[in-house]
C-alpha cells in the first residue's frame, strides 16, 4: 500500500477539555488512486488530512508513505517531505494578491526537485489566457484552478484537497473536480479529497466515511460506473 494509515489517534485540548477526535484510524490508499473522505462536520476529516500532510502530529499510530514513516522524521526531513511529496489545496485559495496567475503557480515550484513545465500546466488548468492576470481579476473557479496549479507544479506524490469546492457553486465545483481527475490521470498523483459535491462519485476509487473520529464505512469503488448505486 502506497499510503498506510495505522491506528491514528489525535487529541485536542487539555485537562477536562481534552477530547479524542481521531480514535484509531486504520486504512490505506494505493498509488495513483483517488480517495474521497466523507463525513459530517467535526468528524475529523481535516485533522486526518493535516496529519497525513505533516501539518499536525498524531498522538498515536503511524503514517507511512511509500514505506517512509512520517512520525520518524525530524523537522528538516518533514519539511523536505512536504516540499517534495505533498501538494495541498484548501477551500480558500490564499493566492498572493500582487502576483500573476503564472507567478502564483511558480511559487509552488520553489526549491522543488522536478517541477512540471509551467506553460503546459497553464494549458491543462485552462488558465493560459489568464496567466498574466492577478487574483482580483479572476472568478472563484479560476482562483481555485490557480491554487491547484500551485499545489501540483512540484508534481507531488500526494495531493491533499480539503473541501476545494466549498466556496464554489455546483457547476464550477464539478469543473474543479473534473480538473483534479484530469491531473490525476495525467500525472498519476495519489489524491485524497474531502468534498460534498456528488460529482466526485464517478471519480472516486475509494470512499472512506468518518463519523466521530472513527471509520464508519469504507469501500473500494472498483467499478466507477456503478458508483451511482453505491450507498453514498
Ligand atoms: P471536519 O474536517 O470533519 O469538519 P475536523 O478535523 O476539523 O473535522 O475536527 C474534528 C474535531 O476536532 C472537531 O470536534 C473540532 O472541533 C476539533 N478540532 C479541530 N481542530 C481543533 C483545534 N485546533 N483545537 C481544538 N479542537 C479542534
Ligand atoms: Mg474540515
Amino acid at each position: 500500500m502506497f499510503l498506510e494509515i495505522k491506528s491514528i489517534e489525535k487529541y485536542y485540548g487539555t485537562g477536562e477539555n481534552r477530547t479524542k477526535v481521531l480514535k484509531g484510524i486504520t486504512t490505506g490508499v494505493e498509488k495513483g488512486k483517488i480517495c474521497v473522505l466523507l463525513g459530517p462536520s467535526g468528524s475529523g476529516k481535516s485533522t486526518l488530512l493535516n496529519i497525513i500532510g505533516g501539518i499536525e502530529k498524531a498522538d498515536g499510530g503511524s503514517i507511512a508513505i511509500d514505506g517512509s514513516k512520517i512520525e520518524d522524521m525530524n523537522e528538516k526531513q518533514l519539511s523536505l517531505y512536504r516540499r517534495n511529496h505533498l501538494g495541498y489545496v484548501f477551500q480558500f485559495y490564499n493566492l498572493i494578491p500582487n502576483l500573476t496567475v503564472k507567478e502564483n503557480i511558480e511559487v509552488g515550484a520553489f526549491l522543488s526537485k522536478n517541477p512540471l513545465d509551467t506553460d503546459e500546466l497553464l494549458h491543462t488548468l485552462g488558465l493560459w489566457e489568464h496567466k498574466d492576470k492577478v487574483p482580483s481579476q479572476l472568478s472563484g473557479g479560476q482562483q481555485q484552478r490557480t491554487s491547484i496549479g500551485r499545489a501540483i507544479v512540484k508534481n507531488p506524490d500526494i495531493l491533499l484537497c480539503d473541501e476545494p469546492t466549498g466556496a464554489l457553486d455546483y457547476k464550477t465545483s464539478k469543473d474543479i473536480l473534473k480538473l483534479i481527475e484530469t491531473i490525476n490521470q495525467k500525472y498519476g498523483n495519489t489524491v485524497i479529497i474531502v468534498t460534498h459535491n456528488d460529482a466526485i462519485k464517478l471519480m472516486a476509487d475509494k470512499v472512506i466515511k468518518l463519523r466521530d473520529g472513527n471509520i464508519r464505512k469504507e469501500y473500494e469503488n472498483t467499478e466507477k460506473v456503478n458508483a451511482e448505486e453505491l450507498d453514498w
